[in-house]
């Protein structure tokens, strides 16, 4: 550090000296005695970094040496040593631009390093200031006044313009021109014609509301003016002495250093009580937290996002806001915020986003988002992290429900493709059976047997082709969650020698034993589950024994177990057939999975039978599962609950047995039918057991001839017609006839077309293509329970 030190005291010079080296080590101390000296210096040497000036010296003044460093614009700072009790010569060097004073007392030698580095550091922080010029409207009337003044400002404070005008009118019409702006200053003499100076101070602040700063400049012995001008708002004053014009420049840089930084705190304060306004009622929770990562402000949306007071959010620590998971990644990014870390060099300055799990008041989580960035002070020194935290549950659970949903798409578009690749072999087959023969039949010459023989295949390819068609509508059912539970109580025996019954032209044909194994034989089982489902589940398994054994046995039963819980019924089907390698054992429950692709042309089939089975069985409560060994047998296991109580009910013996004859030429049948086959059908299988048929082509005859004709027994209803449909003829039907069995006949196999039909006032339905047992069956039940 480089000092000028201009005294003309040799001890003090001494004593300064020693001071300065043993505080400042590096420091090279210029001394002059006298002002002539310190100008040499001066001369040959601009680049000090501080001048210490005595003020009484043997050839002049020191502040007069100050007004010529700062007339030469001298880029460092100078501080005045005064003798004690010259406070005035103290106050008089700051009015002419020094930076500081330092009264020379006992010790003051002590204070001398921090004075220095303090004006070191604000002459730099001031030097802004300088280096701006300063517009300042003068009214003054003398015009000698005014040369002067300007003579002397462009010689010594070049920097600060005077734009002069004589009258105090003049002056409030310049600053109310569009140029009023540019002054930054207010200079005016005390004596002004016409509106005087105080008047003018009055409509300044008063009237036109400017806070322009004021300096009156008042003749000696006018002081008492000088106080009523300040009160009416003046700046600054500053009376006509000797060397009063050397003062000027610093009054009035003081005067506008003052305004400024008032103006600027001001819209400090109002910026910062517009953000605090902003932060306060944001919606998002706005944060700043310190370099030690504590809170030092949390908005009130805390309240809102994790259900605490800001007075209790800002107390607590990072660890106990974050979970156990959140807390290291948020302390890891925001460390790395505050050292000013970033993943790359172009980002150090931006914004990080974390998504951060935090905790709430009641312990349970909140997803956020958290952007943070870093707060520095004016050199740029790290000070703090500003946040914004959001609630992103909602986009949380919706991405996380999109990302299930287009796994579901995903898999749902795997399934189509492998539906569509099966299902078109599994449909192909059949048809070609079915068209193939048909042809066939056309060709002169085949003798009755060839031609049942062809009749024959078309009735199987035919229904195989329903079976498929059947699977298919399951598994829609099943996929589509339009699966219903109809519980009613249900005789297990007879219904296993039900299944056995219906596949016993089977076996024989292919000479296999069917053995069903009913434990309880001599008592009536009932189990209270959903007869259609559980009836399908035995078809499924006891179909798949007999396609995959070829030869000795296949055994139905069933064994009451009971754990501590609860009880349940575990059915067996055992076969001695193919098997199934053990790593296909789970993946045959699967759609479209057969145990082994080379074996599909041998035993046709669209690999649908066990996932349906599968998840009758899980619907109704259940589980299923297989023990097989390769080559040797397979059997499948199945669960359903049961209760003990209903061990030794007897039950009702079923409808499903017993012969036509009772009906025999007995019933009047309406037959309701748009379709010409169909009716040909219907005529034919009905005419045993009708003593009369009526035909219908819509809803609309039905309903005009079941008027006609109440006697009728039977309606077997179209849901599709013409006109009217059956849903509405069954309707009006009901209004006049309650007793009229009426059956739905549909060929929507889906879900709810039974419920449909009941709705309407059907007693039963069937769906379409009419097996004949089947409908008779049904018209049976219904006619005995009349
Ligand atoms: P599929 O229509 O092919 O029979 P399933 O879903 O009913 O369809 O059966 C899936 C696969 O499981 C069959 O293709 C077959 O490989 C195997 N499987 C099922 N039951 C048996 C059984 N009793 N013995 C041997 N393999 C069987």
């Amino acid at each position: 550090m480089k000092i000028l030190l201009l005294e003309d005291n040799i001890t003090d010079a001494d004593l300064t000296k020693r001071g300065l080296i043993g505080y400042i080590p590096d420091c090279i101390i210029e001394h002059a005695s006298t002002l002539e000296q310190a100008r040499k210096y001066l001369d040959t040497n601009l680049l000090f970094d501080i001048a210490l000036l005595d003020v009484n010296l043997p050839d002049g003044n020191g502040i007069e040496f100050l007004m010529e460093i700062r007339q030469r614009e001298l880029n460092f700072p100078v501080i005045v040593l005064t003798g004690s009790g010259d406070e005035e010569a103290a106050v008089s060097a700051l009015k002419a631009g020094a930076d500081d004073y330092i009264v020379k007392r006992l010790g003051y030698i002590l204070h001398l390093p921090d004075i220095i580095n303090s004006a070191i550091t604000n002459f730099k922080e001031n030097d802004l200031y300088k280096s701006e010029v300063i517009n300042v409207l003068y009214i003054e009337h003398h015009t000698v006044d005014i040369d002067l003044t300007v003579r002397h400002f462009t010689q010594y404070a070049p920097f600060i313009q005077i734009d002069a005008v004589a009258t105090a009118e003049e002056a409030l019409l310049k600053l109310e021109s569009s140029e009023s702006y540019k002054h930054k200053v207010i200079v005016m003499d005390y004596r002004l014609p016409g509106m005087d100076a105080l008047e003018l101070i009055k409509t300044i602040r008063q009237n036109k509301k400017l806070c322009i700063p004021i300096i009156l400049v008042t003749g000696q012995g006018n002081e008492e003016l000088a106080v009523q001008a300040l009160k009416l708002g003046a700046n600054d004053y500053l009376t006509k002495s000797e060397k009063y014009l050397f003062k000027l420049p610093s009054v009035i840089v003081n005067s506008y250093q003052h305004c400024e930084l008032k103006r600027k705190q001001d819209a400090l304060a109002e910026s910062e009580s517009k953000y605090r306004l902003l932060a306060d009622n944001s919606g998002d929770v706005i944060f700043v937290l310190d370099m030690d990562l504590n809170y030092t402000y949390i908005s009130p949306a805390v309240k809102v996002l994790r259900g605490f007071e800001p007075e209790e959010a800002i107390k607590q620590k990072l660890s106990e806001v974050s979970t156990p998971a959140s807390y290291p990644k948020a302390v890891k990014v925001l460390s790395e915020i505050l050292l000013g870390k970033s993943d790359s060099p172009e980002n150090s300055d931006q914004q990080k986003s974390i998504e951060l799990e935090m905790i709430r008041k009641d312990t349970t989580t909140v997803w956020t988002e958290v952007k943070a960035s870093l707060i520095t002070d004016k050199n740029n020194e790290p000070i703090g992290i500003l946040g914004v935290s959001r609630d992103i549950s909602e986009r949380k659970k919706m991405i996380d429900e999109l990302i299930s949903a287009k796994e579901k798409a995903e898999e749902s578009d795997k399934l189509k493709t492998a539906f569509l690749a099966n299902i078109s072999h599994e449909i192909r087959t059949p048809m070609n059976g079915i068209l193939g023969f048909a042809e066939l039949l056309k060709e002169e010459g085949l003798t009755g047997d060839q031609q049942r023989e062809y009749i024959k295949i078309i009735e199987k390819s035919g229904q195989r082709m329903l079976n498929i068609i059947n699977d298919i509508v399951d598994i829609s059912k099943i996929e589509s969650g339009l699966v219903e539970l109809r519980i009613s109580e249900i005789n297990i025996n007879e219904q296993i020698e039900y299944a056995c019954t219906f596949f016993k032209p089977e076996v024989d044909k292919k000479e296999i034993q069917l053995i069903h194994n009913t434990t309880f034989q001599k008592n009536e089982v009932i189990l209270k589950t959903d007869r259609e489902k559980l009836y399908a589940i035995l078809l499924n398994l006891i179909k798949n024994a007999i396609k995959y054994t070829d030869c000795g046995k296949i055994e139905i039963g069933y064994n009451i177990k009971n754990t501590n819980h609860h009880s349940y019924i575990e059915f067996y089907i055992a076969d001695t057939g193919i098997g199934i390698p053990s790593d296909r054992q789970k993946a045959i429950f699967e759609r479209f999975i057969q145990a082994d692709i080379s074996d599909r042309q041998a035993r046709q089939g669209a690999g649908l039978g066990l996932s349906i089975t599968k998840a009758y069985v899980e619907l109704m409560g259940g589980n299923i599962w297989v023990e097989s060994e390769h080559g040797k047998g397979s059997i499948f296991y199945f669960t359903l609950p049961f209760s003990p109580e209903s061990l030794t009910k007897n039950s009702e013996p079923g409808n499903i047995t017993g012969s036509n004859n009772e009906l025999y030429n007995k019933l009047k049948i309406l037959i309701a039918e748009d379709d010409e086959n169909a009716e040909q059908f219907l005529k034919i299988i009905l005419r045993p057991i009708s003593s009369e048929l009526l035909i219908v082509r819509n809803g609309a005859e039905a309903v005009e001839v079941c008027k006609l004709n109440p006697d009728i027994d039977v309606v077997l209803m179209d849901i599709q017609m013409p006109i009217m449909n059956g849903y509405e003829a069954t309707r009006q039907i009901r209004l006049f006839n309650e007793v009229v069995i009426i059956i739905a006949q549909t060929a929507f196999a889906l879900s709810g077309e039974e419920e449909k039909v009941k709705n309407a006032g059907c007693n039963a339905y069937i769906s379409k293509p009419i097996n004949k047992a089947n409908l008779i069956s049904i018209i049976k039940k219904h006619i005995n329970k009349q």
